[in-house]
C-alpha cells in the first residue's frame, strides 16, 4: 500500500505526527518514507511494506495527512505503474524536463578522446538548439588493453566547455561509484556549468552494489540500460534498486539485445519495448540505436539503419534519444563505425521531429477511438 500526503505537508505538523503514528503502530508493517521534491512544490510518499493485505484503503485515507492511498503490487513498488495510479512520471533536471511525455535527444561523443573532437561536437549542438549530450569518461571495454577513456582526468575541460556551449545535461557512464564523487566534486569546483546523468551500462545493470551507490544519492538523476542477456522484468527490477534506496529519477534505455539472431546489426533492436516499458513503469524510456545497430549501414531508401531505428523507437513514443556521433569516426577511440557525422546532424533532429509528430498524430488517433462509441 503506499500513501500519498497533500503535498507540501510539513514534518513537523500535528497531521503528519498523527499519520506517522498510526502507520508506525500498524502490527507486521514497516513504512519507508519516499520524498520528491517537484518545481514547486514537495511530495512525500509513504511505502507500507509487508502484512499489508488487511488495510483498507479508506481507513488510510482517513489519516490527516494523507491525500490518497493506492494498493501498488509487488513489482517495482517505486517506479511501477500500479492500478489507479496517477501519479506523473518523470522529473525537471538542470533546467531540463524528463517525462513520458516529451523527447529530449543525447547526440555526442561515445568516448571522449581530444579537446578538439570535444569542442566540434559541442559547436555542433549549440548551432542546432540542442542542450543534451552524452561523453564517454569511464568506458567499460571487453578487452582490458582497449583504450578505457580519460577518466577523471578530462572531466574538468569537459565540463567547462559545455557550460560555455549551453550544454544542461551530460549523459555520463559511470563504471565505480568512486566515479560519482569524481564528478560531483569537479562540478562543484567549477562552479556546476553544467549537469550530470549518470549512465549505468548495459555490463552493469545488475551490479547491485553500483546501484545501491547510486541510489543514495539525489544529486544526478540516472540513465539505466537494458542489461543485454536478461529479461525485461530483471531491468526493470535492476531499475527499481535505484528508487528503493531513494533515487527515482531514473529514465530506462533500450539498447538491443546480444544475440546473432540480431545480425546484421549489432544487437536485436528491441524498441518495441518502448510501449512496454511506459506501461509498466512511470519511468521515461529512452532508446540507444547507435549501440543497437553498430554500423553506419544505409538502406536503399537512403536513410541509414541508425536513423531507422531510432525512428521506430520514436514514433512508439520513446521519450529520450542517446546517439553516438563524432566529427571524425576514423579517429574515434570507441565505437567509429556506428558514430552520425557532425553534418548529418541537422538530417538526424529533423528525422527526429518527422517521427516525434507521427507518434503524436498516433496518440490522437487513439484518443478519437477511444472516445467513439
Ligand atoms: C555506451 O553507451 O557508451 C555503452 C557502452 O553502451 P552499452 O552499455 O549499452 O553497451
Ligand atoms: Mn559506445
Amino acid at each position: 500500500m503506499l500513501a500519498i500526503l497533500h503535498p507540501n505537508t510539513a514534518l513537523d505538523s500535528e497531521a503528519y505526527r498523527q499519520t506517522m503514528e498510526y502507520l508506525e503502530n500498524l502490527p507486521g508493517v514497516s513504512i519507508r518514507v519516499h520524498e520528491i521534491q517537484g518545481a514547486s512544490q514537495r511530495l512525500t510518499e509513504i511505502y507500507l511494506l509487508g502484512d499489508t493485505k488487511s488495510l483498507e484503503k479508506a481507513e488510510i485515507e482517513a489519516l490527516p495527512a494523507v491525500e490518497r492511498a493506492i494498493r501498488i503490487s509487488e513489482d517495482y513498488r517505486i517506479l511501477g505503474r500500479h492500478k489507479d495510479d496517477q501519479r506523473q512520471s518523470g522529473f525537471t533536471y538542470n533546467g531540463v524536463e524528463f517525462s513520458q511525455n516529451n523527447l529530449n535527444i543525447f547526440a555526442g561523443l561515445c568516448a571522449v578522446d581530444v579537446p578538439e573532437h570535444v569542442e566540434m561536437m559541442l559547436q555542433a549542438l549549440e548551432d542546432n538548439g540542442e542542450v543534451c549530450t552524452r561523453m564517454g569518461a569511464y568506458k567499460p571495454r571487453t578487452n582490458p588493453y582497449s583504450f578505457q577513456g580519460h577518466g577523471k582526468g578530462c572531466l574538468p575541460w569537459v565540463f567547462e566547455k559545455a557550460g560555455k556551449h549551453g550544454i544542461k545535461v551530460i549523459a555520463m557512464e559511470i563504471t565505480h561509484e568512486s566515479h560519482i564523487e569524481e564528478i560531483d566534486t569537479c562540478l562543484e569546483k567549477l562552479g556546476r556549468p553544467t549537469g550530470v546523468m549518470l549512465q549505468v551500462g548495459t555490463r552493469n545493470t545488475q551490479n547491485f552494489e553500483l546501484l545501491k551507490a547510486i541510489g543514495r544519492q539525489s544529486t544526478y538523476p540516472v540513465l539505466l540500460k537494458r542489461g543485454f542477456g536478461i529479461t525485461l522484468n530483471e531491468s526493470l527490477n535492476a531499475a527499481e534498486y535505484l528508487a528503493s534506496e531513494g533515487n527515482a529519477n531514473v529514465i530506462f534505455c533500450l539498447r538491443g539485445m546480444k544475440t546473432e539472431a540480431g545480425l546484421p546489426h549489432r544487437n536485436m533492436v528491441d524498441f518495441a519495448h518502448v510501449p512496454a516499458v511506459k506501461r509498466l513503469t512511470r519511468m521515461p524510456v529512452c532508446v540507444d540505436p547507435s549501440h543497437s545497430v553498430g554500423s553506419r549501414d544505409q538502406s536503399p531508401d537512403g536513410i541509414l539503419d541508425v536513423m531507422h531505428a531510432t525512428a521506430q523507437g520514436v514514433i512508439a513514443g520513446a521519450n529520450m534519444v542517446l546517439v553516438d556521433f563524432h566529427p571524425n569516426p576514423q579517429q574515434a577511440l570507441v565505437d567509429g563505425p556506428q558514430a552520425m557525422l557532425l553534418d548529418e546532424l541537422p538530417w538526424f533532429l529533423e528525422d527526429m521531429q518527422i517521427a516525434r509528430q507521427a507518434w503524436e498524430k498516433r496518440v490522437a488517433l487513439a484518443q478519437d477511438n477511444l472516445k467513439s462509441p
